[in-house]
């Protein structure tokens, strides 16, 4: 997310001073603006911002404890949270979701997504193709309900989205029931009535508008639209990965009078979570998200093994199974930045498989004590020579590899002299939650 890095910037010029005085907030706020109006945030609403951040940060209520770098910190998340709306707490009884949204805007995906997140939380699944405009569309929901277990139900060849609701609510016996609809080029009339007659069918206890993130600020616009025709309970954004929009889509929607429910971070089913708006800035200012992290660890725990995270030294095989583990959790950089290692090199975490297979074949022609000590290898040309014929590789690959591990090295240097960081981790692992509003 670019949203995150130059807000990361911002707040950093400031973070790295002795003492803050009135100009450098103003600084900050001028900063704050290029970034938010950059991110398609509406300008008002970046106004009215940069007003209450400067008032509260200059004037009120700084607490003893704390210093005033610390407590314009603090101002700067607190307002950017309350911008970026309230959190949402997804319902686990039993109950009926409606999915609606323009065409691409990621319904059937998300249907999908949908139906991952409340399996893994002990629940049974329906998913329903009513998208009747485009055969493909009943297929495409057929093979994702295959992929993440779900039950499925459409009428091949029926025109009627509503009878199609109907019939599946007859058979279906799940907990949750999901049903997809068909999208437009635009919002019309003709769409709300076609909503509007599977909601009086099914009458869902959820109805999800799903809006592409890439679309920034027209977010709102569309959210009231359908709020007003079919009285949305929340909104999906999507595609918040990829968009450098993200900003303005999250705030206009929080702005409107809808509210946002989940948000999707990446084309796999895992990749989405229930929308928590002060994750997401903690997150966009860099603060580890740990919280966030170990719900996507506990899901994947049973095959991957990420203990390198937690352990006190870098060695050639943490280091690998690290990177091993991390690609297997989806988005990486989202990923590093959730445990606080933000903005870590796009080149060392994304390795091929191919190189990947690589690095595993020189580790295993390491010897013991050359795995556990990176330097014996680093000055060491007959060391390296070695590795590289004993793993089939290119000594140039050899020193690749060991330039890729020591940029790693520093930046777990930096994760430790990350005040508080080891402190987060150890009260969670023990199940306390980290303070994320102790930013600073
Ligand atoms: P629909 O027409 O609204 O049903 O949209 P689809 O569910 O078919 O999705 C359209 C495209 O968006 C597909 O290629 C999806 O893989 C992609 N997509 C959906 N959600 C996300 C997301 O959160 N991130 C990314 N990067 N792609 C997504
Ligand atoms: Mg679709």
């Amino acid at each position: 997310m670019d949203l995150g890095k130059k807000l990361r910037e911002a707040l950093s010029r400031l973070t790295g001073k002795p003492y803050v005085d009135a100009d450098d907030v103003k600084a900050l706020v001028k900063d704050l603006q290029r970034v938010l109006i950059s991110n398609d945030v509406n300008v008002k609403l970046v106004l009215s911002l940069s007003k209450k951040i400067e008032e509260r940060a200059l004037k009120s209520e700084k607490m003893e404890s704390l210093s005033l770098k610390e407590h314009v910190t603090k101002v700067v998340y607190e307002e950017l949270v309350s911008l970026m709306g309230h959190s949402y707490v997804p319902r686990l009884d039993k109950h009926k979701i409606l999915v609606c949204g323009l065409y691409g805007s990621g319904k059937t995906t998300t249907c999908a997504k949908l139906a991952h997140f409340y399996k893994g939380r002990g629940l049974s699944v329906a998913l329903v193709a009513a998208d009747t405009d485009r055969p493909a569309a009943q297929e495409q929901l057929e093979q994702l309900s295959k992929m993440v277990g779900a039950a499925f139900y459409t009428i091949k060849g029926e025109k009627d989205p509503s009878r199609i609701a109907a019939a599946a609510l007859k058979k279906s016996k799940e907990d949750i029931i999901i049903v997809d609809s068909a999208g437009r080029n635009a919002f019309d009339g003709a769409l709300v009535e076609e909503l509007r007659s599977i909601a009086d069918i099914m009458k869902p206890e959820e109805r999800f508008l799903v809006v592409s993130a890439d679309i920034g600020q027209i977010a709102g616009k569309q959210a009231s639209e359908f709020n007003s025709a079919v009285q949305l309970s929340g909104v999906i954004v999507t595609k918040m990965d990829g968009s450098g929009k993200g900003g303005g889509a999250l705030s206009s929607v929080s702005a409107s009078d809808a509210r946002i429910a989940f948000i999707g971070i990446g084309e796999k089913t895992a990749d989405f979570e229930p929308y928590n708006s002060e994750k997401f800035v903690g997150r966009l200012l860099g603060v580890p998200d740990i919280g966030a992290l170990m719900e996507k660890i506990k899901e994947i725990s049973q095959d991957t093994d990420l203990k390198a995270i937690e352990t006190e030294e870098l060695t050639f095989e943490s280091f690998y199974e690290q990177l091993k583990a991390a690609k297997k959790l989806g988005p990486l950089s989202s990923v590093f930045s959730m445990i606080g290692a933000v903005d870590m090199p796009k080149e060392i975490v994304q390795q091929s498989e191919e190189k990947m297979k690589k690095y595993e074949a020189m580790i295993g022609s390491m010897s013991k004590t050359e795995k556990k000590d990176a330097s014996l290898l680093k000055n060491s040309q007959s060391r390296i020579a070695r590795v590289a014929q004993g793993s089939g590789c290119s000594e140039k690959e050899v020193r690749e590899f060991l330039t890729q591990f020591e940029k790693m090295e520093k930046m777990m240097g930096m994760f430790k002299r990350n005040r508080g960081f080891r402190k987060k981790m150890e009260k969670m692992m023990s199940g306390g939650i980290p303070d994320l509003k102790k930013v600073g």
